[in-house]
Protein backbone atom coordinates (compact mmCIF):
# COMPACT_ATOMS: atom_id res chain seq x y z
CA UNK A 1 0.00 0.00 0.00
CA UNK A 2 1.36 3.32 -1.37
CA UNK A 3 0.22 6.10 1.32
CA UNK A 4 0.86 10.05 0.90
CA UNK A 5 0.26 13.07 2.95
CA UNK A 6 -0.55 16.13 1.62
CA UNK A 7 -1.65 19.90 2.80
CA UNK A 8 -0.45 22.99 3.31
CA UNK A 9 2.06 24.46 5.83
CA UNK A 10 1.16 23.94 9.70
CA UNK A 11 -1.41 20.83 8.63
CA UNK A 12 0.67 18.83 10.56
CA UNK A 13 1.87 16.24 8.27
CA UNK A 14 5.09 15.37 9.39
CA UNK A 15 3.16 14.43 13.19
CA UNK A 16 0.30 12.69 11.87
CA UNK A 17 2.81 10.51 9.24
CA UNK A 18 4.82 9.38 12.43
CA UNK A 19 1.64 8.68 14.25
CA UNK A 20 0.33 6.13 11.46
CA UNK A 21 3.61 4.81 10.96
CA UNK A 22 3.33 3.94 14.78
CA UNK A 23 0.25 2.34 14.48
CA UNK A 24 1.10 0.26 11.71
CA UNK A 25 4.22 -1.06 13.14
CA UNK A 26 2.50 -1.59 16.16
CA UNK A 27 0.00 -4.07 14.02
CA UNK A 28 3.29 -6.21 12.45
CA UNK A 29 3.46 -3.77 9.49
CA UNK A 30 6.55 -3.32 7.43
CA UNK A 31 6.57 0.57 7.02
CA UNK A 32 8.54 3.04 5.42
CA UNK A 33 8.66 6.56 6.13
CA UNK A 34 9.56 8.90 3.33
CA UNK A 35 9.18 12.65 2.24
CA UNK A 36 9.66 14.47 -0.43
CA UNK A 37 11.43 16.48 -1.76
CA UNK A 38 13.92 14.05 -1.48
CA UNK A 39 13.77 10.31 0.12
CA UNK A 40 17.06 8.91 -2.21
CA UNK A 41 20.76 9.70 -2.16
CA UNK A 42 19.99 11.47 -5.79
CA UNK A 43 17.05 12.99 -4.80
CA UNK A 44 18.17 14.35 -1.37
CA UNK A 45 21.43 15.61 -3.53
CA UNK A 46 18.74 17.73 -5.85
CA UNK A 47 16.55 18.47 -2.94
CA UNK A 48 19.89 20.23 -1.35
CA UNK A 49 20.24 22.15 -4.75
CA UNK A 50 16.61 23.52 -4.65
CA UNK A 51 16.27 24.72 -1.22
CA UNK A 52 19.94 26.83 -1.73
CA UNK A 53 20.82 30.24 -2.95
CA UNK A 54 21.57 28.42 -6.38
CA UNK A 55 17.94 27.74 -7.06
CA UNK A 56 17.38 31.72 -7.02
CA UNK A 57 18.65 31.47 -10.49
CA UNK A 58 15.82 28.56 -11.66
CA UNK A 59 12.69 29.75 -13.34
CA UNK A 60 9.66 27.68 -12.28
CA UNK A 61 10.13 25.47 -15.24
CA UNK A 62 12.85 24.74 -14.10
CA UNK A 63 12.67 23.71 -10.80
CA UNK A 64 9.27 21.77 -11.97
CA UNK A 65 11.72 19.67 -13.70
CA UNK A 66 14.14 18.91 -11.10
CA UNK A 67 11.23 18.08 -8.85
CA UNK A 68 9.84 15.97 -11.10
CA UNK A 69 13.73 14.62 -11.52
CA UNK A 70 14.05 14.03 -7.97
CA UNK A 71 10.87 12.15 -7.95
CA UNK A 72 11.53 10.06 -10.47
CA UNK A 73 14.63 8.49 -8.42
CA UNK A 74 13.33 8.75 -5.31
CA UNK A 75 10.53 6.26 -7.08
CA UNK A 76 13.03 3.79 -8.63
CA UNK A 77 15.62 3.60 -6.00
CA UNK A 78 13.27 3.45 -2.98
CA UNK A 79 9.70 3.49 -3.21
CA UNK A 80 8.82 0.74 -6.44
CA UNK A 81 11.16 -1.60 -4.50
CA UNK A 82 9.85 -1.24 -0.86
CA UNK A 83 6.27 -1.70 -2.10
CA UNK A 84 7.87 -4.52 -4.18
CA UNK A 85 8.70 -6.49 -0.77
CA UNK A 86 5.42 -5.80 0.84
CA UNK A 87 6.03 -2.67 3.21
CA UNK A 88 3.42 -0.11 3.47
CA UNK A 89 5.13 3.41 2.15
CA UNK A 90 4.28 6.91 3.94
CA UNK A 91 5.51 9.89 1.77
CA UNK A 92 5.31 13.16 3.33
CA UNK A 93 4.17 15.17 -0.11
CA UNK A 94 4.41 14.08 -3.26
CA UNK A 95 2.68 14.47 -6.88
CA UNK A 96 -0.02 16.54 -5.62
CA UNK A 97 2.42 18.66 -3.99
CA UNK A 98 3.87 19.55 -7.86
CA UNK A 99 0.79 20.07 -9.27
CA UNK A 100 -0.25 22.87 -6.44
CA UNK A 101 3.09 24.57 -6.07
CA UNK A 102 5.02 24.81 -8.81
CA UNK A 103 1.56 24.24 -11.36
CA UNK A 104 -0.69 26.53 -9.65
CA UNK A 105 0.82 28.74 -7.67
CA UNK A 106 3.90 28.42 -9.62
CA UNK A 107 1.93 29.62 -13.00
CA UNK A 108 2.50 26.54 -15.30
CA UNK A 109 0.29 25.59 -17.14
CA UNK A 110 -1.52 21.73 -15.93
CA UNK A 111 -0.31 19.89 -19.47
CA UNK A 112 3.23 20.35 -18.76
CA UNK A 113 2.41 19.53 -14.95
CA UNK A 114 1.21 16.68 -15.36
CA UNK A 115 3.08 15.11 -18.26
CA UNK A 116 6.09 15.72 -15.52
CA UNK A 117 4.24 13.66 -13.01
CA UNK A 118 3.24 10.84 -15.73
CA UNK A 119 7.20 10.91 -16.28
CA UNK A 120 8.12 11.41 -12.17
CA UNK A 121 6.03 8.53 -11.02
CA UNK A 122 6.49 6.08 -13.96
CA UNK A 123 2.84 4.30 -12.78
CA UNK A 124 3.58 4.16 -9.55
CA UNK A 125 0.56 6.44 -8.12
CA UNK A 126 -0.49 6.46 -4.55
CA UNK A 127 -3.55 4.07 -3.27
CA UNK A 128 -4.83 6.62 -0.72
CA UNK A 129 -3.91 10.34 -0.37
CA UNK A 130 -4.45 12.17 2.68
CA UNK A 131 -5.36 15.57 2.21
CA UNK A 132 -4.60 17.50 5.85
CA UNK A 133 -7.21 20.58 5.24
CA UNK A 134 -7.08 23.43 7.20
CA UNK A 135 -7.77 27.43 6.36
CA UNK A 136 -4.47 29.06 5.25
CA UNK A 137 -4.63 31.68 8.38
CA UNK A 138 -4.13 28.75 11.13
CA UNK A 139 -2.13 26.75 9.18
CA UNK A 140 0.61 30.01 8.93
CA UNK A 141 -0.11 30.40 12.14
CA UNK A 142 0.60 27.24 13.19
CA UNK A 143 3.75 26.88 11.17
CA UNK A 144 5.13 30.49 12.47
CA UNK A 145 4.64 29.61 16.17
CA UNK A 146 7.06 26.20 15.46
CA UNK A 147 9.21 28.94 13.53
CA UNK A 148 9.47 26.41 11.02
CA UNK A 149 7.41 28.95 7.69
CA UNK A 150 11.23 30.51 6.41
CA UNK A 151 9.35 31.56 3.84
CA UNK A 152 6.74 33.18 5.58
CA UNK A 153 7.22 37.20 5.33
CA UNK A 154 5.43 39.29 8.33
CA UNK A 155 3.33 42.75 7.41
CA UNK A 156 3.38 43.68 4.17
CA UNK A 157 4.01 40.37 2.65
CA UNK A 158 1.22 38.95 4.49
CA UNK A 159 -1.82 39.45 2.72
CA UNK A 160 -0.18 37.98 -0.53
CA UNK A 161 1.30 35.12 1.34
CA UNK A 162 -2.73 34.28 2.96
CA UNK A 163 -4.18 34.45 -0.37
CA UNK A 164 -1.32 32.20 -1.98
CA UNK A 165 -1.70 29.69 1.03
CA UNK A 166 -5.42 29.79 0.31
CA UNK A 167 -5.01 29.31 -3.43
CA UNK A 168 -3.15 26.35 -2.54
CA UNK A 169 -5.92 25.09 -0.12
CA UNK A 170 -8.35 25.17 -3.09
CA UNK A 171 -5.95 23.13 -4.94
CA UNK A 172 -5.96 20.46 -3.13
CA UNK A 173 -9.58 20.07 -2.41
CA UNK A 174 -9.69 20.28 -6.17
CA UNK A 175 -7.54 17.50 -6.34
CA UNK A 176 -9.70 15.41 -4.18
CA UNK A 177 -12.98 16.54 -5.73
CA UNK A 178 -11.03 14.80 -9.11
CA UNK A 179 -9.82 11.92 -7.43
CA UNK A 180 -12.11 10.95 -4.82
CA UNK A 181 -11.03 7.13 -4.54
CA UNK A 182 -7.53 8.00 -4.18
CA UNK A 183 -8.24 11.14 -2.18
CA UNK A 184 -9.19 11.28 1.73
CA UNK A 185 -10.13 15.29 2.99
CA UNK A 186 -9.02 15.32 6.86
CA UNK A 187 -9.63 18.34 8.52
CA UNK A 188 -6.68 19.20 10.29
CA UNK A 189 -8.63 21.67 12.86
CA UNK A 190 -9.40 19.11 14.72
CA UNK A 191 -7.13 17.92 17.86
CA UNK A 192 -4.12 15.54 17.02
CA UNK A 193 -6.00 12.80 18.54
CA UNK A 194 -9.20 12.87 16.67
CA UNK A 195 -7.16 13.34 13.18
CA UNK A 196 -5.13 10.15 14.12
CA UNK A 197 -7.91 8.10 14.58
CA UNK A 198 -9.70 9.02 11.46
CA UNK A 199 -6.67 8.56 9.37
CA UNK A 200 -5.61 4.67 10.98
CA UNK A 201 -9.58 4.20 10.39
CA UNK A 202 -8.93 5.03 7.04
CA UNK A 203 -5.64 3.15 6.08
CA UNK A 204 -7.52 -0.18 8.20
CA UNK A 205 -10.33 0.11 5.44
CA UNK A 206 -8.12 0.78 2.94
CA UNK A 207 -5.65 -3.00 4.45
CA UNK A 208 -8.67 -5.18 4.50
CA UNK A 209 -9.20 -4.62 0.71
O1 LIG B 1 5.57 21.43 4.64
P1 LIG B 1 6.86 20.81 4.15
O2 LIG B 1 8.01 20.97 5.07
O3 LIG B 1 6.67 19.43 3.63
O4 LIG B 1 7.16 21.69 2.85
C1 LIG B 1 8.35 22.08 2.40
C2 LIG B 1 8.23 23.21 1.38
O5 LIG B 1 8.76 22.77 0.12
C3 LIG B 1 6.80 23.63 1.04
O6 LIG B 1 6.30 24.58 1.91
C4 LIG B 1 6.97 24.22 -0.33
O7 LIG B 1 7.35 25.57 -0.24
C5 LIG B 1 8.10 23.43 -0.93
N1 LIG B 1 7.67 22.45 -1.94
C6 LIG B 1 7.42 22.87 -3.22
N2 LIG B 1 7.06 21.96 -4.18
C7 LIG B 1 6.92 20.66 -3.89
C8 LIG B 1 7.15 20.22 -2.59
C9 LIG B 1 7.54 21.13 -1.62
O8 LIG B 1 7.54 24.05 -3.51
N3 LIG B 1 6.59 19.82 -4.87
Amino acid sequence: LFVTFEGGEGAGKSTQIRRLAEALRGRGYEVLLTREPGGSPGAEAVRHVLLSGAAEAFGTRMEAILFAAARNDHVEEVIRPALMSGKVVLCDRFMDSSRVYQGVTGNLESEFIEALQRAAVNGIVPDCTLILDLPARAGLERARRRGAAGDVSPDRFEKEELETHEKRREAFLDIAAREPNRCRVIDAMQTEEAIAAEIVEIIWQRLSH
